[in-house]
């Protein structure tokens, strides 16, 4: 019988294994782009090629398309109750090869294996939630005159495609699956090229749950795909996950295309450190939300605003920071063009004046991979690169004032908008700063503020472009169009307004 996962990733360990080749997925086949372009996948820890992935372009996009389109009558036509059995035998599937698919992704993106863990059970939720839908999706209809009801009903908008970054390989892939697929679309996924296994998992763990061919296909590649996605007369809405300069592309070819788009970006997350923190608490939650994940995150704290004296968290917060573990405690960083772009960011910021507290410049882990280590700079000011830009790493940057309305003006004039938190004991300070920050996903004693599912994620200003939010029920709007129906059935012959 067929591995329900497709070929066997066999790893059970961060020893180096090597991995098959990535195919794109069109209408149920497994093949290669056809002008045979491709690219080698590295795992970051290691530095070695694991395998190579397949380089689309604007042809290969438009026969995926083609075959999502031709899917698409028969999928819209499976009662939603069907259409989920699917969402229930993948979360099954997913479930009973959970150390496979952990291990796989450790190896293709360079994070630890409890990150891993983390991210594909988090993954399997955005799956629960999509099963639960038709069980709460139910209503919307009102008598609104005599004898007339209107009600609304959520139709799917057809091909829908979705782009994906690398930090995320399984989860971000299944913030929108779910609910495209129960809404009756059928879809074409662009995974990032440096991380496509998560994307080739989840298409053979879809075939093995009895999704019909064609409902979900993968188109591997870079820029050329991405831009075939954009220019796709068939594609009704576009997914986008990724950094704010691809995301602005994204949207702006979307619209002109007269598709539906939403992008989410980059991110710069101010956490407001105010010194009634509860001490444990704030100490050790914020390393873990700036280092997690080699702060990879777009949820990341990476700008922490300390306001008036704290010096006692921020000599705790160093503490903790001098305590990870290159390897054991903190992954590798995605390559090596990451790696030169945090040292060039540090360097800048020490010639400006920022202190660094801890220095990750040029710190090894256990393989020949691309490692940073965590990173505490202090002294920044908001108006420096490493103060305002997305560093995306695992890089701290404190920056000192005297007033939380100086914090909060900090964290309102940067441009991204996608997560900000404060860190007090005090509850009407925490109102008072959650009512004032610029961002979409807000968090009061809690570093990385992700909204749980049903609630949506999506963030504001330049970490979003586009209307909607992903995963939750707002994902699933985004993801359809509503139909309004009204209906008069009456005998009686009084004239309504209605007529
Ligand atoms: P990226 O923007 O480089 O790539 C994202 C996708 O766009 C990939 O599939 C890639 O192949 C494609 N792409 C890259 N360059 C392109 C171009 N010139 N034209 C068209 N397509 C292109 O992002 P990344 O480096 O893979 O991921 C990291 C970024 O994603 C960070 O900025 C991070 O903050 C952001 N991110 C945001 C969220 C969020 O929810 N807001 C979540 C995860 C990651």
């Amino acid at each position: 019988m067929a591995h329900p996962t497709g070929p066997k990733f066999s790893a059970t360990s961060y020893d180096f294994e090597s991995y098959i080749d990535c195919p794109n997925l069109i209408g149920g086949e497994w093949t290669m782009a056809t002008d045979g372009g491709e690219m080698p996948i590295v795992n970051p820890r290691h530095g070695a090629v694991m395998g190579n992935v397949t380089m689309s372009d604007a042809g290969d996009v438009d026969r995926a398309v083609a075959a999502a389109k031709a899917a698409f009558p028969g999928w819209r036509a499976t009662p939603m109750k069907e259409r989920v059995q699917v969402l229930y035998r993948l979360k099954q599937i997913m479930e009973d090869n959970l150390e496979e698919l952990i291990w796989l992704l450790s190896h293709e993106n360079g994070k630890l294996y409890g990150e891993s863990r983390g991210e594909v059970l988090k993954g399997i939720e955005c799956i629960e939630m999509g099963i639960s839908i038709p069980n709460m999706i139910a209503g919307g209809q009102l008598d609104v005159s005599r004898g007339v009801n209107c009600r609304v009903v959520y139709e799917p908008l057809g091909v829908c495609a979705g782009i994906t970054p690398f930090n995320f390989p399984t989860m971000v892939p299944l913030w929108m699956i779910p609910q495209v697929l129960v809404a009756g679309n059928t879809f074409v996924l662009k995974p990032s090229e440096k991380v496509p296994y998560g994307a080739v998992k989840l298409g053979h763990m879809l075939k093995e749950a009895g999704l019909p061919d064609g409902v979900f296909n993968i188109v591997q590649g870079g820029r050329a795909a991405v831009e075939g996605l954009c220019a796709n007369p068939d594609i009704k809405a576009i997914g986008f996950v990724g950094s704010t300069r691809v995301a602005k592309i994204v949207y702006e070819r979307g619209a002109e295309s007269t598709k539906r788009v939403v992008a989410l970006g980059g991110a710069k997350n101010h956490l407001i450190l105010v010194n009634d923190a509860n001490f444990e608490l704030s100490t050790t939650n914020i390393p873990a939300s700036a280092f997690g994940c080699a702060g990879q995150r777009c949820m990341a704290a990476s700008a922490l605003v300390v306001v008036g004296d704290c010096q006692k968290h921020v000599d705790e917060i160093v503490r903790v920071t001098q305590q990870i573990k290159l390897g054991e405690t903190l992954g590798a960083v995605i390559d090596d063009e990451a790696v030169a772009r945090m040292t060039r960011y540090i360097d800048e910021a020490e010639k400006l004046g920022a202190k660094v507290l801890v220095d990750g410049r040029g710190k090894k882990g256990p393989g020949a991979g691309s490692w940073f280590g965590p990173t505490i700079l202090d002294n920044v000011s908001p108006d420096m690169p490493a103060g305002c830009e997305e560093i995306f790493g695992p890089v701290l940057s404190i920056i000192r004032v005297d007033s939380l309305d100086e914090a909060l003006r900090i964290e309102n004039a940067n441009p991204y908008g996608n997560a900000s938190a404060i860190f007090t004991s005090d509850g009407e300070t925490a109102r008072y700063a959650v009512e004032r920050m610029s961002a979409g996903m807000c968090g009061v004693n809690i570093g990385v503020p992700v909204p749980r599912e049903p609630f949506a994620f999506g963030g504001w200003n330049d970490s979003k472009y586009g209307h909607g939010d992903l995963t939750g029920f707002d994902g699933l709007r985004f993801w359809t169009r509503p139909r309004k129906v009204t209906t008069k059935w009456a005998r009686q012959s009084d004239q309504t307004w209605m007529g």
